[in-house]
């Protein structure tokens, strides 16, 4: 399926906060299915005598606020859903299934990424009836608009993608190559942390290939192909370029010089970005197939385990 692409404009305007908003897909008709509950994935082995136990998931559901909390890996979050402007469109299986995806990707997320630029970890939901068409997030919120999985059911995973922008906690467009290195990356985590391998996502939202998404300002499957080459156990490129956003230390035109530090000790030491973009356009990842009909089953995951470092760690 392909997908339509259609920006945005933001009401909210505010200079010094990542204000981001959903790309539109296309429609979609299937149902969404069951749920699972509040009781996932809470690591309770990674205690050091230092830490405080891990605690699993406790919740106090009332009408219109539904609160939990937990501790995953000695770290406290919460999660505040608020109904006060929902108008009941979102069904409560389509609510379960956001809070349980919070628990999966948001400290998955912040353990990553957010840790380093000390992300929100009292994270708000509020589904509402407002002003807006699908989603966004700032500060420690996330937006949803309340007809929008009524009317998309298997888009659960535009939360993964608001999550991941708060886990930028602010990157400055004036210190970042391209302005819109703040959506490709949202939309990186996206691919990557979608929300029970893909079960929802890999239906409606993809990557595009390198004949739509020709220049590595509009490509988010440069950064999954830039992940999967250079990331290895020892060295995570991914937070290397993380960090190089967040630091805001080089200006729009200087990127050339944070390309070659962040290429530095890896395979593509020596290479200039343009260099290791042909590289990448040259490849067969860079133009599978990622159309699927089963989780994790395109083409291109079949040949690149593209996920590993979410699924395996
Ligand atoms: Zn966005």
């Amino acid at each position: 399926m392909k997908k339509k692409i259609i920006s945005l404009s933001l009401a909210i305007a505010m200079s010094f906060l990542v204000v981001a908003c959903q790309k539109k897909d296309d429609a979609q008709t299937s149902t969404p299915q069951t749920t699972t509950d509040d009781s996932t994935e809470v690591n309770e082995d990674t205690t050091t005598e230092d830490e405080e136990p891990d605690k699993p998931i406790e919740s106090t559901i009332s009408e219109d606020k539904r609160y939990h909390t937990a501790r995953i890996n000695g770290v406290d979050y919460s999660l505040t859903v608020d109904l006060k402007k929902c108008d009941g469109n979102t069904s409560l299986e389509q609510i379960e299934t956001l809070e349980s995806l919070f628990w999966q990707v948001y400290p998955k997320l912040y353990e990553r990424f957010g840790y380093y630029s000390s992300a929100p970890t009292d994270i708000e939901l509020l589904i509402e009836n407002e002003d807006y068409e699908i989603a966004c997030a700032w500060e420690n919120k996330v937006h949803i608009h309340d007809m929008w999985l009524h009317d998309n059911p298997e888009d659960f995973d535009c939360y993964t993608h608001e999550l991941a922008h708060l886990t930028q906690n602010g990157w400055y467009e004036d210190y970042l190559e391209y302005d819109n290195y703040i959506e490709t990356f949202a939309d990186y985590c996206r691919y990557l942390y979608a929300y029970n391998n893909g079960e929802f996502n890999d239906h409606v939202w993809t990557l595009q290939t390198v004949d739509e998404e020709d220049s590595r300002e509009t490509s988010v499957r440069f950064l999954v192909w830039l992940d999967n080459e250079l990331s290895t156990p020892d060295h995570d490129f991914m937070y290397d370029y993380y960090v190089a956003c967040s630091d805001a230390t080089h200006k729009k035109d200087e990127w050339d010089k944070v390309w070659t530090s962040l290429f530095k000790g890896t395979s593509m030491e020596g290479k200039t970005i343009d260099e290791v973009w042909d590289i990448y356009a040259k490849s067969d990842f860079a133009h599978l197939s990622t159309e699927t009909k089963e989780p994790g089953q395109s083409e291109l995951l079949k040949k690149y385990d593209v996920r590993k470092y979410v699924l395996h760690k």
